[in-house]
Formats: C-alpha cells, sequence, structure tokens
C-alpha cells in the first residue's frame, strides 16, 4: 500500500547524517531535535505551540486528560474511524457518542452532531478521515453555542489546508482547541517508528498538555496532576525535521496519483472516486473508492490475484465492535457509516508510486468489471 524504502532512498544522505548526528550527542529524548521539530512544524502550520508525544492514540488521551475530561462526560465522534479516537475516551471512562458521517467525505455529518448534543456532552472529536479536513467552520460554530470544545484527530491530514467560507485558509488541526496526530511510519508525515504530537493556539492548554505528558510535573519530581509518560524520541524527531521539508511535494505526489486514478475511473459504472470537500484540500492519506451493486470483496480478491493490494479502512465501524456495543447507539442506527463499511476499499497511495504502477492497478480494477 505504501512504499516507505522508495521515499528513504531519496533522502537517503540527510536521514543517514542526521541519525549519526543524535547517536553522538547521545541525547535520545528530548534536547535540541525534539525542540527544533517543534519550533519548525509550529512555523510550517501557523500554530502557536507542537508538542511532540509517543504516538497519536497517546496525543488523543492527553488532549482528554489536559482537559479534564472526566467519566460521565460524553464525547461526540466518528464510528466510521481507526479505533484509537474511540478506545482513549472510554479507557478514561468517558462515553463515546457516536455521530454519522457524511455519504461523499466520509468527515462527521454536522447535523448529527447536534442531533447527539446533551447536557453530558463536553467534546466533539471530528477526525480528517483519509487526507480531508472536516466541515471545522460549522463544527467550531456547534461548539461555541453549545460550549463544547474541539478536539481535531489529525492524523490523517497533516498538511491539508481547510478553507473557510470566506476563502481564508488555515491548516488541518489548527482551528480545534486541540489537535491530535501521529508519526506512525505510514501515515502522511511518518517517522521511522512510533511518535505523535498535540497542537494548540492557548498558552495555558499548551502548558497543562506538556504537563500531562512528562508525568503531571513542570518541574522535575513535583507532580500537579496525575500524568502520563508519552515523549517523541530524539531520532524520530530528526527524520521529522527532514520529513517536514518535502512534506507539500509528498502531498503533490499523492494528488498527482490520485488524479491518474480519478481519469481512469471516469464513469465507471459501479465505482464512485473520492469526492472533494469544497471546504478542504485533499492530501490523500487513502485513495478510497466506493464500490457499489455488491462487487467491493469481489474487487478486492480480484486486485490481490493480480497482484494489487487493496484494503477496507474500516471493515466494522466502533459502534459495532464487541468491544464498544452499546445499547444506545445499535446496529442500523448509523446508517451512512455501516453502508460505508460495505463500499469502501482503499486502493494503493504513496508517495512514490509511478506511471506504470497506477497503470497496472487502473487496468487490473477494469478487468473486473470487464464482462460485468
Ligand atoms: C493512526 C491513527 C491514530 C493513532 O495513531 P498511532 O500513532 O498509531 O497511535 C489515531 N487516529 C487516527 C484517525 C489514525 O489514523
Amino acid at each position: 500500500m505504501v512504499d516507505l524504502l522508495g521515499q528513504y532512498q531519496k533522502i537517503r544522505p540527510e536521514v543517514d547524517a542526521a541519525l549519526q548526528r543524535v547517536i553522538e550527542s547521545t541525547l535520545f529524548i528530548g534536547g535540541p531535535e525534539v525542540k527544533a521539530l517543534e519550533a519548525e512544524m509550529a512555523a510550517y502550520l501557523g500554530v502557536k505551540h507542537v508538542i511532540g508525544c509517543a504516538n497519536g492514540t497517546d496525543a488523543l488521551q492527553i488532549a482528554m486528560m489536559a482537559l479534564d475530561l472526566k467519566p460521565g462526560d460524553e464525547v461526540i465522534t466518528a464510528s466510521f474511524t481507526f479505533v484509537a479516537t474511540v478506545e482513549v475516551v472510554a479507557l478514561l471512562g468517558i462515553t463515546p457518542v457516536f455521530a454519522d458521517v457524511l455519504p461523499g467525505t466520509f468527515n462527521l455529518d454536522p447535523a448529527d452532531i447536534e442531533r447527539k448534543i446533551t447536557p453530558r456532552t463536553k467534546a466533539i472529536v471530528p477526525v480528517h478521515l483519509f487526507g480531508q479536513t472536516a466541515d471545522m467552520e460549522v463544527i467550531m460554530a456547534i461548539a461555541a453555542k453549545h460550549k463544547l470544545y474541539v478536539i481535531e484527530d489529525n492524523a490523517q491530514a497533516i498538511g491539508g489546508d481547510y478553507i473557510f467560507s470566506d476563502g481564508t485558509r488555515k491548516k488541518s488541526g489548527t482551528i480545534g482547541h486541540i489537535a491530535s496526530t501521529s508519526f506512525f511510519p505510514s501515515k502522511n508525515l511518518g517517522c521511522y517508528g512510533d511518535g505523535g504530537a498535540l497542537f494548540t493556539n492557548d498558552d495555558a492548554l499548551a502548558k497543562r498538555l506538556r504537563r500531562v505528558c512528562n508525568h503531571g510535573s513542570d518541574v522535575r519530581y513535583y507532580h500537579e496532576v496525575v500524568g502520563v509518560n508519552s515523549r517523541l524520541d530524539a531520532m524520530q524527531a530528526a527524520i521529522l525535521r527532514i520529513k517536514l521539508r518535502h512534506l507539500d511535494e509528498y502531498a503533490a505526489a499523492r494528488n498527482t496519483a490520485a488524479a491518474y486514478y480519478d481519469e481512469a475511473f471516469a464513469g465507471m459504472a459501479h465505482i464512485s472516486v473520492p469526492e472533494r470537500s469544497p471546504n478542504s484540500t485533499h492530501v490523500f492519506h487513502q485513495y478510497t473508492l466506493k464500490v457499489t451493486g455488491g462487487h467491493r470483496d469481489a474487487l478486492k480478491k480480484h486486485l490481490e490475484a493480480n497482484g494489487v493490494p487493496a484494503m477496507i479502512y474500516y471493515p466494522v465501524p466502533c459502534h459495532l465492535q464487541n468491544a464498544y456495543k452499546s445499547d444506545r447507539c445499535p446496529e442500523g442506527s448509523l446508517p451512512v457509516t455501516e453502508q460505508l463499511t460495505h463500499e469502501v476499499l482503499s486502493l494503493p497511495m504513496s508517495t512514490e508510486l509511478d506511471e506504470e504502477q497506477l497503470k497496472h492497478i487502473s487496468t487490473a480494477v477494469k478487468g473486473y468489471f470487464k464482462d460485468r
């Protein structure tokens, strides 16, 4: 699905030198590389604070701890997402409340968010799925009206722009009260291990986020609140500093591949290419088709038989997972989400796809439908 080796080979001298530099510094945790990454990323995003942590799941948990969300509180989020978003809510004893998504962009449906608000609701967690930013302008207005926090799960849309109705743009992950991201290797900005970060424009929140990451402590051996140990290490930061400089070019390469796919599949009866939101650029963390007519699973098998990997993100929505089932959100209650789990199919997407590979993949897709 991705080509991390091909990508490494293009930046190898820089990466190897950076790793050598970190090893010789013996500053493996925190230190100047992490500080520099945080500053460079803040400048790139146009956000006041970037705080490194151990992974994207921790980032979400730390955000909720810093906002002092407590058992009994409710957090509204998507069921059509990677489980991490929901897992940390449940781990903290908070109640996840699922809202449906829009059938075109797969992002949270603001109207359904509003329907799910109760007196216990404390926060909304929009997940910017597959590379497009959810409709933040509308979500922030709903949050302001009901005095809720917004935590953007930006693990899949880093580098993308949100476009406001007046045409102004802000980077994805810089609009909510806090945003989280992941540097898992296959993410758009991936390191060579685990990593994550938090973004905020709020000085007081930034302080609380750093404190939670660091055992609830501002001054070593003095603990103000219950915290966790969640650190970005210096080798990952050094790699991320290099890859951050290529992030826009990586997004452009992904868009070139997406445009090739779009053209190849235009007009096909059972295939819908990814809908582009008018409020967001797309950084194509995934290129996800909707395959109708009950053909999705057979198409996936056909592709695999032709040497083309294809993945279903996500086959079972969170509200139907054994770990998260509840009477409050039974089967049938999120119709768009449930239908999408039967139709979505993600094709290979990376910064390194060449025309020959794209041709092979799209020919295989068309080959399946030839006599149907
Ligand atoms: C990858 C991902 C996460 C979790 O990130 P990790 O670094 O793997 O912990 C959370 N949310 C979404 C939407 C993701 O895609």
